[in-house]
């Protein structure tokens, strides 16, 4: 079995709900950049002040700051038995400190899961989708609303519209994505790590035995 998992897509292309699956069904640390900034965010710590503006920009954060919060997870006990890594890395130089980080520690990536889908759905789908701002878990109001509206089924947090979830940032999200982060895709498929999933609905019975077959698969 892959312990070592990386989830690679487009914003909106469901990283963060097939993540927590996956963390969930396979008792992995959930690393999800974008939930730690977030978090930075909100307590307004210094880092957090550091990245806010990139963030609500739709700019890439710069690579020595989310290199040094992946390395602070990656070395938290919670992430010995392996992880799952969501929205990291998005850039070949976060790819390559990575792979350093791992090897100090005698590790490696098993896989690299490389979530596809159809950019009219992405766009439509981020536009709608809601986050709980206590555990990260993403909701969506067409398909996808928690059971109480604006409350968490998973923690009870608050469910709410992310503020970089608008139409320009998002632009500017998925250009910083083509730009920057899509080159990895070649990146890992020369490593041999690569896998594709399709992912053009919610998660379905069928969708998670597939990817769960993939993971569990000859690669681990
Ligand atoms: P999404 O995948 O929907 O765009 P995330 O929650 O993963 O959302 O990321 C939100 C924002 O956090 C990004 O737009 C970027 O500003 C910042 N961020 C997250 N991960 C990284 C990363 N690996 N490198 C640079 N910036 C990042
Ligand atoms: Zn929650």
């Amino acid at each position: 079995m892959s312990k070592r998992l990386i989830l690679l897509g487009a914003p909106g292309s469901g990283k963060g709900t097939w993540s927590k699956i996956i963390s969930d069904e396979k008792g992995l640390a959930h690393i999800a950049t974008g939930d730690l900034f977030r978090a930075e965010l909100t307590a307004e710590t210094p880092l957090g002040r550091e990245v806010k503006s990139f963030m609500e920009q739709g700019a890439l954060v710069p690579d020595e700051l989310t290199i040094q919060l992946v390395e602070k997870a990656l070395t938290d006990e919670s992430a010995v038995n392996g992880f799952v890594l969501d929205g990291f890395p998005r850039t070949i130089p976060q790819a390559e400190a990575l792979a350093t980080m791992l090897e100090k520690r005698d590790k490696a990536i098993d896989m690299v899961i490389n979530l596809v889908i159809d950019e009219s759905i992405l766009i439509e789908r981020t536009l709608s989708r809601l986050v709980c701002i206590k555990c990260g878990q993403p909701y969506n109001t067409q398909n996808m609303a928690p059971s109480v509206e604006g409350t968490c089924d998973h923690c009870g947090g608050d469910v709410v519209h992310r503020s970089d979830d608008t139409e320009e940032t998002l632009r500017k999200r998925l250009e910083a994505y083509r730009k920057s982060t899509a080159p990895l895709i070649d990146y890992y498929r020369a490593r041999d790590l690569l896998v594709t999933f399709s992912n053009d609905g919610p998660p379905s019975d069928e969708m998670r035995r597939r990817l769960f077959s993939i993971i569990d698969g000859a690669k681990g």
